[in-house]
């Protein structure tokens, strides 16, 4: 990217910035390879470089930004600003937890790409998503040979993973977890769907999910990880856990934190953020954990252009307004108690409107990218 960018002539007026943090690579302070960037450990000093030339902004090491610093407020603000910013970070500590502001950065991308190394333990070829810190130093392990600082056991020899569906409301995330059904329906693996138990989509069909071609597969409405691991109890040769809409399912982060080194393969759809832009409960801390993410769009009902965000609308008297900032995060469609009536629609950022917003902790003049 760096080499790409370089041959370019991207950064002669300052339009492709780069940054680093000093904890990213400390031996070699103000280079990325053999090209000098800039160092910055506080999200003020990045915002005071960009321009109105500047359009793409990359930061290496985006992790070691701390959560109060507002690394996150700063990306939401180069984003609505028309920017691209490209990061690298690590998703987990070595105590196999999200690090540091993490999970609020995941909540606002785009696309993620989940790099890997190899697990060192001998006798492994599982690829590394973790990290174990021994004698101070780093060694990639997998799910399965990472050992947790809080001693729970590990129990099947079986490499356990996460994948994971993201994206807005009518980005067909449902069409990929079908794909997925299909995909362990071929190759004879025991699995077992659950769902949101209060989705309305799914009315009078409570128990199945219907394919595309007609076919009803069964499927559990739950509310809570409790529900999970209940019916995961009663049913042990389990291989393949799927959850739909998990950012809706209570204490779910910790169960999956639990199942992936016991050798399930778990694969998930979700929301990484709300109506307002601030991540879904605990879906990015879920992203955090996965393997594999894979981002799908849907299409803006105003312009076409690619729909990132979930637009709330209300119905409130007859009369259609957008959601407020205030607004309860979980709001399904139709009428609630007070006669309010949310639907929603996919629109992409500029489309995309709440009313109430607070005033950004970090604001930046736009800039037109459009052609
Ligand atoms: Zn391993
Ligand atoms: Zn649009």
């Amino acid at each position: 990217m760096l080499d790409s960018a370089r041959d370019s002539g991207l950064s002669r007026n300052g339009n492709f910035l780069v940054f680093k943090h000093p904890l990213d690579d400390p031996g070699n302070l103000d280079k990325i390879g053999n090209h000098r960037v800039l160092v910055a450990n506080k999200p003020n000093e990045i915002a005071s470089k960009i321009t109105s030339e500047t359009k793409t902004i990359m930061i290496a090491g985006i992790s070691h930004f701390t959560k109060d610093s507002g690394i996150a407020e700063l990306i939401d603000a180069i984003i609505r600003s028309n920017r691209q910013i490209i990061a690298t970070g690590l998703n987990l500590a070595s105590d196999g937890k999200p690090y540091g502001s993490m999970p609020e950065i995941m909540a606002l991308a785009d696309e993620i790409i989940v790099a890997k190394a190899l697990c060192n333990q001998a006798n492994c070829d599982s690829e590394a998503n973790r990290s174990l810190k021994i004698k101070n130093k780093f060694e990639p392990r997998c799910a399965y040979h990472h050992k947790y600082t809080d001693g729970r056991p590990i129990s099947i020899d079986r490499n356990g993973s996460l994948e994971i569906f993201a994206g807005p409301m009518f980005s067909s995330k449902s069409t990929s977890l079908e794909k997925a059904i299909k995909r362990y329906e071929i190759k004879q693996s025991p699995y077992i769907i659950f769902k949101w138990n209060k989705d309305k989509r799914y009315r009078g069909e409570i128990n199945t999910i219907t394919l595309h071609s007609g076919q009803r597969i069964q499927a559990y409405p739950i509310n809570s990880y409790s529900e999970i691991t209940d019916i995961l109890s009663n049913k042990k040769n389990t291989q393949v856990v799927m959850i739909d809409e998990a950012q809706f399912i209570d204490g779910l982060y910790s169960l999956i934190y639990d199942l992936i080194p016991q050798g399930y393969k778990i694969i998930c759809t979700g929301l990484p953020r709300g109506f307002n832009r601030k991540p879904f409960a605990d879906f990015p801390k879920l992203m955090c954990l996965a393997d594999d993410i894979k981002y799908k769009n849907g299409i803006c009902v105003e312009c076409h252009d690619p729909a990132t965000e979930n637009q709330r609308m209300k119905k409130i008297n007859g009369s259609v307004i957008s959601a407020h900032y205030s607004d309860p995060l979980i709001a399904v469609g139709g009428s609630d108690t007070n006669n309010v009536e949310y639907f929603y629609e996919a629109r992409c950022l500029d489309h995309w409107k709440l009313d109430g917003e607070p005033k950004l902790r970090f604001e930046l003049p736009s800039i037109n990218n459009k052609h």
